[in-house]
């Protein structure tokens, strides 16, 4: 996890011979662009965050001690942003949550995931299938539901993902269920009819989130796809999937930066206790080391 980062990172911090002066700061700064650029965080990420730390490197007077806590600031703004980390409940339940994604991204497993997380907090919590698009997505959360306990709601006869959607809410209002999570189809890239269906659930059922579940793996073009969903859909929160693979790092500073909607958890493992709540701290310390 953030293997990339965090090597380059620790690769940039030791080359730094700081002399107190202006120079060796510009040498530190180029460092640092260079690793941050390789682990796939945005320019414009880059370029901001370079701004914070040589303002605040000068400010409390150069060295090395300066430039790390400035990095540290740094990164923990960008990761920072406005709103909540983790799982918030609606006042009143249940708490509707839709989980949006590309086909592939973990959108399912992630489903499962939340469902088993929430299960340990005491919570009851209904799943619906709602992902028609992929054959085996309505069978695979069958089976993760048999598997984790957690009741499903899913119709066999039914082509109609926002019939489904409402029938379901109606599910969870009757069986008084604390969270409702709906699992939604992907497309492997985004087209107009994966919006519009999209659009149609979230319509027809008024969710308190929208969660978009985006593969860590996929680099700059993750970030992008996370844009055009949060145009379309209006996102409340991003859960960064396969943190475990060969991830870059970078797509966690770049998602939080680039959209401004808070990271709410990552997956870390195919199976179903690998999620925690998205904690900027702990990253960050991860990231330093
Ligand atoms: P969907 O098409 O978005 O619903 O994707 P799935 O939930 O079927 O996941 C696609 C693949 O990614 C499956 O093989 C999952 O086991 C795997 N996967 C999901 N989340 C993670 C994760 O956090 N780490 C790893 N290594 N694999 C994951």
């Amino acid at each position: 996890m953030f293997d990339t980062l965090t090597e380059s990172f620790r690769g940039a911090i030791n080359k730094i011979r700081f002399h107190d002066d202006e120079k060796s700061l510009k040498k530190a700064l180029e460092e640092l662009k260079k690793a941050l650029l390789k682990a796939d965080v945005h320019y414009k990420a880059v370029k901001d965050l370079l701004k914070t730390v040589e303002n605040e490197t000068k400010a409390k007077g150069i060295g090395k001690e300066s430039f790390l806590s400035a990095l540290r600031q740094g990164l923990l703004e960008i990761l920072q942003t406005s709103g909540s980390q983790g799982f918030v409940f609606a006042s009143k339940p249940p708490t509707v949550v839709l989980m949006a994604g590309l086909q592939g991204s973990g959108k399912t497993t992630t489903t499962a995931k939340l469902a088993s997380f929430l299960k340990t907090k005491g919570k009851k919590v209904l799943m619906a299938a709602c992902d028609l698009q992929r054959l085996a997505a309505v069978e695979q959360l069958k089976q993760l539901s048999a598997q984790i306990e957690v009741d499903l709601y899913h119709e066999e006869e039914s082509a109609n993902p926002v019939q489904i959607a409402k029938n379901a809410l109606h599910r969870a209002n009757e069986g008084l269920y604390d969270v409702l999570l709906v699992d939604t189809a992907g497309r492997l890239a985004i087209d107009e009819a994966l919006m519009q269906e999209l659009k149609s659930v979230k319509e027809a059922i008024h969710p308190h989130e929208v969660f978009y579940v985006a593969d860590s793996l996929s680099g700059q073009d993750g970030v992008r796809s996370a844009e055009r969903f949060h145009q379309e859909m209006a996102l409340s929160g991003v859960i960064l999937s396969k943190f475990d693979g060969d991830s870059k790092g970078g797509v966690a500073l770049s998602i939080a930066y680039q959209i401004g909607i808070p990271l709410r958890f990552i997956g870390s493992g195919e199976k179903i206790p690998d999620l925690d709540p998205f904690l900027p701290d702990r990253i960050v310390n991860r990231l330093m080391g």
